[in-house]
């Protein structure tokens, strides 16, 4: 990956967040309060802004102004895990050219920063669920190149997501519907599910 990349990761995110914007407030909507998809616009759409005019010379530069954006334009749950997942991965991508293993080390950074800041285990019901099989399976192929890499790290992202549909919410807002949160998929599992098949879309 080069910071061209990064940047055109996060650009091809945002679009397909304003995209999928009404599929995942629906989501967010059965088992949370309904704002998932305007939460990840309003974040990713100043993150465009932010972005416009900063001239990164670094992937670092791209992931950290994408973090600390999200983190001052939402509000909800996601806005600082997702934030907080996109400053780890800027400060442990500091270099302008990165290798798919120091990729894979960077998507471990973010799967911490998310698992220090929100407490979620996987089958937890959460971003969790989506983010770590895609980062293991993302390590596992990061021999194969980076577009494999990616490939693999989205199939088991969507994969994961698909996977939080019998789960009860342990964390954030779904959790109060204990066992009523059963029979939906995850909407932040969901939007992590997007991150990655945009990595991939990208790398091709
Ligand atoms: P809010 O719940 O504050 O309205 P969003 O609707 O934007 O925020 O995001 C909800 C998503 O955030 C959930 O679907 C879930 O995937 C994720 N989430 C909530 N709490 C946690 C947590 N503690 N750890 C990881 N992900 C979480
Ligand atoms: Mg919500
Ligand atoms: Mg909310």
């Amino acid at each position: 990956m080069d910071t061209e990349l990064a940047l055109a990761w996060i650009r091809e995110t945002a679009a397909a967040v304003e995209r999928q914007e009404s599929y995942l407030t629906e989501l967010d909507s059965a088992i949370g309060d309904g704002d998932h998809g305007s939460n990840l616009r309003r974040g990713f759409t100043a993150v465009i802004t932010a972005l416009d005019t900063l001239e990164p010379d670094s992937i670092g530069a791209v992931l950290a102004k994408t973090g600390t954006t999200l983190i001052s334009k939402v509000g909800g749950a996601s806005g600082p895990l997702y934030g907080s997942a996109f400053r780890a991965m800027g400060k442990a991508l500091p270099q302008a050219t990165a290798t798919p293993a120091e990729l894979a080390a960077a998507l471990a950074e973010g799967l911490l920063a998310i698992q220090q800041l929100g407490g979620a285990a996987p089958g937890d019901k959460t971003i969790v669920d989506a983010w770590a099989p895609a980062t293991a399976a993302f390590e596992a192929a990061a021999a194969d190149g980076l577009p494999s890499a990616a490939d693999a790290a989205d199939a088991a992202a969507a994969q994961g997501a698909r996977d939080t549909v019998p789960l009860q919410a342990r964390k954030g807002r779904a959790s109060y519907l204990g066992p009523r949160s059963t029979g939906h998929q995850d909407p932040g599992a969901t939007s992590t599910a997007l991150l990655f098949h945009t990595l991939a879309q990208v790398t091709h």
